[in-house]
């Protein structure tokens, strides 16, 4: 029996036990020494809380948040938040530990956090997700502000929600704290390019993989699980950049076109019809079919645990650029190894929002904003550069791309805290 067949598909499944032994791997390799290693591989704060709120029947619901610090060291802490029913304090955990690697591998002066709710927001009126989103700020104020702690979106959360959080921090202090969130609307203080900031970060790492494997964009078959801001930011921006978008999923199904989708259209189809289902001229397939279907480079922009030891040896892509946040669990990575996949790991694919989350924080602070054009001429320096260090990291070591990413992030974030040494 093999590794892979004794490992529990559930156990396989936690993000936590992934973020850690990820962690564990890295460490080992940099002889990580015994006074730095404990204190990286955990949180350094969490936070639990229950909290009422009125529902337009008239009765009171109870929900659950959650709003983890991994890691203040090189800044403040920084991390999305995310609203949807699976959300636990184990997978926050690892989301906040993956941002202060992510923060790292960039390069930008924060810290890694993350936070969400138990709950699918769809199944609520958008007073009811105001009323939730304005009460858990609340809860959470005890943590966050401009040089503390900087929520952002993620699943289930956008603009708005940013704009709410702001307003109520705002009017607990009496004044208008723009830097306590980003990803906030532009005429509230968010940074132009924000929006599209995470896709143009995958579309940047995927060209320059393919550039390093001497492969042309033109007509490179794409496939993106997930159609929300990240999957369907990536897959314009590839299109635009002449790659073939050949399939595309969301939650409730996909659809695959070897010819190639015209990724507006598809947008629009699935505005007016509330999925991708019945979209002429191609075949359906399930929510996960995008992720073994026929392509050279596959975007997972869903959710995490996509790519498991159950389906990572029928993966036909042989780049693989992770939009989304832990949706490779360690068994499959093993088995992109063996394949000689190229996989461009989160922590470097999808920092594009955070890099310009962190431009609209200097934007706030500072009251002077940028245009489009010098987000984006930026965003795409610190992309390339990443993307450059990282690769001769894995290069020099023979490492996988995600553990030279690791190597990279977790020597800057060791570096800081040897200088800083232990308080007290
Ligand atoms: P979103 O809510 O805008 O979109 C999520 C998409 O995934 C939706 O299209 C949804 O239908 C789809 N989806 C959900 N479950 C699925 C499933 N089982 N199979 C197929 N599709 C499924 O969220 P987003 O902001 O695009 O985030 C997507 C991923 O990217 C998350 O992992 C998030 O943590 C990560 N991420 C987001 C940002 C950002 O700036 N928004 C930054 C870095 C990383």
């Amino acid at each position: 029996m093999t590794h892979m067949q004794l490992a529990p598909q559930v156990e396989e499944a936690d993000e936590w036990r992934t973020a850690q032994r990820q962690f564990d791997i890295a460490a080992d390799i940099l002889h990580l020494e015994p006074q730095i290693r404990p204190i990286l591989r955990e949180v350094q704060r969490e936070f639990t809380c229950h909290f009422p709120v009125e529902m337009d029947d008239g009765s009171t619901r109870i929900f659950t948040g959650y709003r983890v610090q991994h890691n203040i060291v090189r800044g403040p802490a920084k991390g999305g938040i995310r609203y949807h029913p699976a959300v636990s304090l184990d997978e926050v955990k690892a989301l906040a530990m993956w941002m202060t690697w992510k923060c790292a591998v960039v390069n930008i002066p924060f810290g890694g956090a993350k936070g969400g709710v138990v709950v699918d927001p769809r199944t609520m009126s958008s007073r009811e997700v105001e009323r939730m989103t304005r009460r858990f700020a609340t809860e959470i104020s005890v943590l966050i502000g401009p040089d503390r702690d900087i929520p952002a979106p993620d699943i289930n959360t956008d603009g708005q929600i940013m704009a709410w959080i702001m307003d109520t921090i705002s009017m607990h202090e009496g004044y208008s704290v723009t830097a306590c969130v980003t990803g906030k609307p532009v005429d509230v203080g968010g940074s132009l390019g924000r929006v599209e900031a995470t896709g143009r970060g995958v579309m940047i790492c995927t060209l320059d993989a393919l550039h390093h494997l001497g492969m042309h964009a033109e007509n490179t078959r794409v496939s993106v699980q997930g159609f929300g801001n990240v999957g369907s930011v990536s897959a314009t921006l590839l299109e635009r950049a002449r790659c073939k978008i050949v399939a595309i999923s969301d939650e409730y199904g996909g659809i695959h076109a070897p010819d190639g989708l015209n990724v507006a259209d598809v947008k629009a189809y699935r505005v007016a019809n509330g999925s991708l289902s019945g979209y002429p001229g191609a075949t359906e397939l399930a929510s996960d079919g995008t992720l073994t279907v026929d392509c050279d480079v596959l975007i997972p922009a869903a959710i995490g645990n996509q790519l498991t030891s159950h389906n990572a040896g029928d993966v036909r892509a042989s780049v693989i650029v992770e939009g989304a946040n832990g949706p490779t669990t360690p068994e499959a990575d093993e088995i992109f190894n063996r394949n000689g996949v190229f996989l461009v790991p989160d922590i470097l694919a999808n920092a594009g929002g955070v890099t310009a989350s962190y431009f609209e924080w200097v934007q706030d602070l500072q009251s002077f904003f940028w245009s489009e054009d010098e987000v984006n001429e930026r965003l795409h320096s610190i992309m390339q550069r990443a993307f450059g260090e990282v690769l001769e990291t894995a290069q020099e070591r023979h490492l996988p791309m995600r553990m030279a990413a690791y190597c990279q992030a977790v020597s800057r974030v060791a570096a800081a805290t040897r200088d800083r040494g232990l308080y007290p």
